[in-house]
């Protein structure tokens, strides 16, 4: 499919109500609910009373989430988003992660943050305003950074790519040096900072690789990926023990088995820095 509907819109229209056969996102806790098989339920799966909430079009086709306090009553899987996306398109994926940021954020931004009414939601917005004092409550994203850094390999040999271990989360996994972006700060110079405090090195010919919406490490997360060089090609990296546990250079043509997902950004940084050395 081509044109301006191909792929995952994001919306919030409530204009035309959901129709039976318009796609249909459940969450339930932090998981999604499929089908057996593992394909989107369809609004008539649900029960008729179901409260929708518009997340946009995939391919066109309308798609809706709710928030299922039980699941028992729907034959389905409940499936978190690292397991969906490893299995499904991008645009699924994608389409996914909204819903389950979407449900999060009604759930955890029902009370006005100043004066404790009731927030009342906005049409056409995935945001609420508060009816007594005017607060407005849009839901927010949280920016991060990853960085893949490389150096020239010894002697001539293939450039170098620097891996981290993490102190939480999937340990056995190498990553890629990232962090959060502070208030008040570029993604650029988000780079710069974590790279200095996670691994104290500087880098140089910082440049923007892509991004990614990321449903893993909290609702609402976007990552910007950046590849940048060594500034010291003899610079050992130092981690700080507290983040990180390893962080050591591979030769980009003998990388370790334990990366990340083919469905991350991260993976894509991977791969684009295996494939320019190999130049
Ligand atoms: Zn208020």
């Amino acid at each position: 499919m081509t044109g301006p509907t191909a792929g995952f819109l994001p919306g919030a229209d409530r204009a035309r109500p959901p129709a039976a056969g318009d796609l249909a996102l459940p969450v339930t806790g932090s998981k999604l609910l499929t089908s057996v098989d593992g394909r989107p339920l369809r609004v008539a799966d649900l029960p008729a009373d179901t409260d929708w909430v518009p997340l946009g079009t995939l391919d066109g086709v309308p798609a809706w989430a709710t928030d299922l306090t039980t699941a028992d009553a729907i034959p389905g899987r409940a499936r978190g988003w690292a397991s969906l996306a490893a299995d499904v398109p991008e645009p699924h994926a994608t389409l996914a992660g909204r819903a389950l940021a979407v449900v999060t954020w009604r759930r955890t931004h029902r009370w006005c943050g100043a004066c404790r009414a009731e927030l009342a939601d906005l049409p056409g917005e995935t945001a609420r305003r508060c009816p007594d004092c005017g607060l407005y409550v849009p839901m927010q994203l949280s920016a991060a950074i990853l960085v893949a850094i490389t150096r020239p390999g010894p002697g001539g040999r293939a450039d170098e790519l620097l891996l981290v271990r993490h102190a939480t989360g999937p340990t056995g996994l190498w990553a890629l040096v990232a962090g959060f972006v502070e208030a008040g700060e570029t993604l650029e110079a988000a780079v710069h900072r974590e790279v200095g405090e996670e691994v104290g090195l500087s880098v140089e010919r910082l440049a923007y690789f892509g991004s990614q919406p990321w449903a893993i490490s909290g609702p609402g997360v976007l990552l910007a990926g950046f590849t940048a060089r060594a500034a010291d090609p003899q610079a050992e990296p130092v981690v700080d023990g507290r983040e990180l546990t390893q962080a050591q250079w591979f030769g980009v043509d003998a990388l370790p088995a334990q990366l990340p997902p083919a469905y991350s950004i991260s993976r894509w940084l991977v791969d684009a820095t295996v494939t320019a050395a190999r130049r």
